[in-house]
Formats: structure tokens, sequence, C-alpha cells
């Protein structure tokens, strides 16, 4: 029913130059934005926009989702770890881009949009991604080192537990600043051993990430 609007948004992706690896274009044309949504806002579902999702949370906008999995350089068969399942859409975008022989698992600290985004994943063909309701500034120790971790709601600084369980090789890509405003999408990569090199992908507006390393509600 909405294949068509998926194409042109895929396609809008493209040409704006925020979609360039072929297999997240594969990735966006398959995975339905609008089994992700609230009934009353699917007519959306293929507008370049944040949208409510419940809980006072969002899904992000697709052009934002976009910036974030081709900065992380994901690869088939890779580990990734994201906090924030929120909807579930983006953890159904990296379980296509890592492929069947890949893993995700995805963190929620509010457990209503947790089953939210678990039920999501379940009719929309993506229930091998696991999701984990808890504090996802604590990472989840369970499945490192991973060799990506998402980070979708913005933290304070990165000196956050989550880049001890980074593989060596590993990239963890967050959104790093204030509340709704002067925030940075940052990628950092582990070097070698305890060595991280970050890098500033241009500004960007997250809800914030509450927890332990976040901040306080
Ligand atoms: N990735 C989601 C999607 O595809 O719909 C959108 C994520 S939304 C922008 C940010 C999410 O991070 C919210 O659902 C929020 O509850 C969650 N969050 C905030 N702090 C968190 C934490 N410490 N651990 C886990 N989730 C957290």
């Amino acid at each position: 029913m909405f294949e068509e609007e998926r194409e042109r948004l895929v396609g809008d992706l493209m040409k704006w130059g925020y979609l360039t690896k072929p297999e997240l274009i594969a990735a966006f044309k398959k995975v339905p934005r609008e089994g992700f949504l609230q009934e009353k806002s699917q007519d959306l579902a293929y507008s370049d926009q944040p949208l409510y999702i419940g809980n006072g949370q969002t899904i992000s906008a697709p052009s934002m989702i976009a910036i974030m999995m081709q900065t992380l350089d994901l690869k088939r068969g890779q580990s990734v770890l994201e906090i924030g399942a929120g909807s579930g859409y983006n953890a159904a975008l990296l379980a296509e881009a890592v492929g069947e022989s890949g893993k995700v698992v995805t963190m929620e600290r509010i457990s209503e949009l947790a089953a939210f985004a678990r039920a999501n994943l379940r009719k929309t063909g993506y229930g091998r991604v696991k999701v984990v309701v808890g504090d996802g500034t604590l990472g989840y120790d369970e499945g490192a080192p991973w060799d990506r971790i998402l980070v979708t709601a913005c933290a304070p600084n990165l000196s956050l537990p989550l880049l001890a369980q980074l593989a060596p090789g590993g990239k963890l890509g967050a959104p790093v600043g204030e509340h709704y405003m002067f925030q940075t999408w940052k990628v950092a990569t582990k070097i070698k051993g305890e060595e991280i090199k970050v890098a500033d992908h241009g500004g960007c507006s997250f809800v914030p990430l509450i927890g332990a390393y976040g901040w306080k509600e």
C-alpha cells in the first residue's frame, strides 16, 4: 500500500545525498516505516520528519537515520547494540544492514515502548531483533564486545561505559549536547587498546538520553 511512497522517499534521500551505500538503500527500500507508527500517523510514514510514537518519544526523521547509519559503516555479520528502541524501526534497518549472520539488540528504558517495538518488529518480520528493557547508558554486557553501538537519544558527553563494550575497531555513534539543541552527531572509533578517535558529523536534535550516565529525569 505504501510501496510507491517508500520508493519516492528513498529516491529523495539518495538525491539529497543522505543515502549512498547500496546495502543501506536496499534496507530503506525494504523496511516498512508505517509498520512502526501509531495508526494515526501512518499516512505521514514517508514524509521526512520525526513523528510522535507515544510516552513523550519520537521516531527520528529518515534523513537523520540515514546519516547515523552511513557514518557507522555497517557490515554484514556485525553485532550491533542500539540504545533507544523507540518504535523498533531503526533496529529493523540495522537488522537488514548486518543480515541474518549479524546480531542486533536494542535497549529501551520505557517498558511500554519496548513492548511497542517488540510487537512492531515481530509483525514486520524482524523478530530476530532482541528488545531489552533497561538503562542503555550502562550498555549490555551479555552481548559485548559490540562491533557497533548506536545511541538514538542525546547524551551529555561520550564518557559512557558503552565505550568499554566496543570491540577493537568498533564504532559508537551518538548525538551529544544539550536538550533538544546544540547537539552534534559524533562517531567514536576504538583504534586499539583504549585509544578512541572522535569525528563530528554535523548538527542534530534528539530527545534526551536518561540514565545513570545520561541526563537526570
Ligand atoms: N530508534 C528509535 C526508533 O527507531 O523509533 C527512536 C528513538 S527515540 C529518538 C529515543 C529513545 O531513547 C526513546 O524511546 C527513549 O525512551 C529512549 N531512551 C532514553 N534514554 C534511554 C536509556 N538510558 N536507555 C534506553 N533507552 C533510552
